[in-house]
């Protein structure tokens, strides 16, 4: 159980541990709103003598679980709380009371100890994401490179109507007159600072609780890695001879996925607040608070204006 003692709960509210406690983003208005208050300071957990003191009304007859363990409830007393007047169970596990009104049926039960295992598939879903991200960085480096120096390497033959790339076995050179040059260099430097800025989205905006220096990280690894494989294959396999052009080539592509990326610390979640606030309706915009809360920003309000 982890340090109960981290933050009083303000009054008029009810004490949730922490590992019950929802996240900021979401109203607190959930399952404990419907539950009887508990006494200061005591966790929700009442003793059994206590909970014994009150009247009993009758106890559950069908199989309902915990709000807090899942153990199953069936048999319990149902007694009245003496201040709500709200009919109440006490779980004999845990120790918690809650209303025997709460329908707590074995779907949402198996919701909760599925709740792990949907979180772990998330994070490996935002990993993947980056992963992916990562790799496009690279490959737009390493297919542009290929681009440009191409062109010794293979010529063009046509046998019997049938149309081949071979080799002409010489070295690679970078080619002086390539076709669309400028088209090709403009479109995968926009692509690589769109990647830049989009890996660092992805992280302002799934990860608001990290600080400034996480997104450094988040943006500056890949793109140290993508230099230093792209560097390694370039100038020990592919075309030594080609060094330092190819390292310049290179350094200039992550330089901008890079410039891109660390822009996206600063901008991308102001960015994404703004597409919230063309994209989404009023009521949906109130699930993406946290982005305005994450800056310490009021979030706008929830209500359809009548504007
Ligand atoms: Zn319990």
């Amino acid at each position: 159980m982890p340090n109960l003692e981290t933050e009083p709960a303000p009054s008029g509210t009810i004490a949730v541990p922490p590992e019950e406690a929802l996240p900021v983003d979401q109203p607190t208005s959930g399952h404990q709103g419907s539950e009887p208050s508990a006494p200061e300071g005591t966790d929700g957990r009442i003793t059994a003598a206590e909970f014994e003191s009150w009247d009993a009304t009758g106890s559950i007859e069908i199989d309902r679980y915990c709000v807090h363990c899942g153990y199953n409830l069936r048999m319990q007393p149902v007694r009245t709380e003496p201040r709500t007047q709200l009919l109440s169970v006490r779980c004999p596990e845990c120790s918690r009371f809650m209303s025997a009104h709460e329908s707590i049926t074995t779907l949402s039960l198996w919701a909760r100890r599925l709740a792990p295992l949907a979180f772990s598939l998330w994070v490996c879903a935002v990993l993947f994401a980056y992963f992916m991200m990562s790799l496009g960085s690279g490959g737009l480096v390493a297919a542009s490179l290929d681009e440009f120096t191409n062109y010794g390497m293979s010529r063009i033959v046509t046998n019997q109507g049938v149309t081949y790339m071979t080799s002409s076995g010489g070295p690679r050179t970078v080619a002086s007159d390539p076709p669309a040059y400028f088209l090709v260099v403009g479109l995968s430097v926009a692509a690589e600072a769109a990647l830049g800025f989009a890996i660092a989205m992805l992280a302002t905006v799934v990860f608001p609780h990290w600080r400034r220096w996480g997104y450094y990280i988040w943006v500056c690894l890949p793109a140290c890695v993508g230099v230093g494989l792209l560097s390694w294959m370039w100038c020990y396999d592919i075309a030594p001879h080609l060094s330092r052009w190819g390292l310049t080539y290179i350094l200039n592509y992550e330089a901008v996925f890079l410039l891109f990326g660390l822009l996206g610390c600063f901008w991308s979640r102001p960015l994404a607040r703004l597409m919230a606030r063309i994209f989404l309706t009023a009521r949906l915009r109130g699930v993406f608070g946290y982005l305005w809360a994450a800056d310490g920003l009021e979030a706008p309000s929830t209500r359809p204006s009548m504007k």
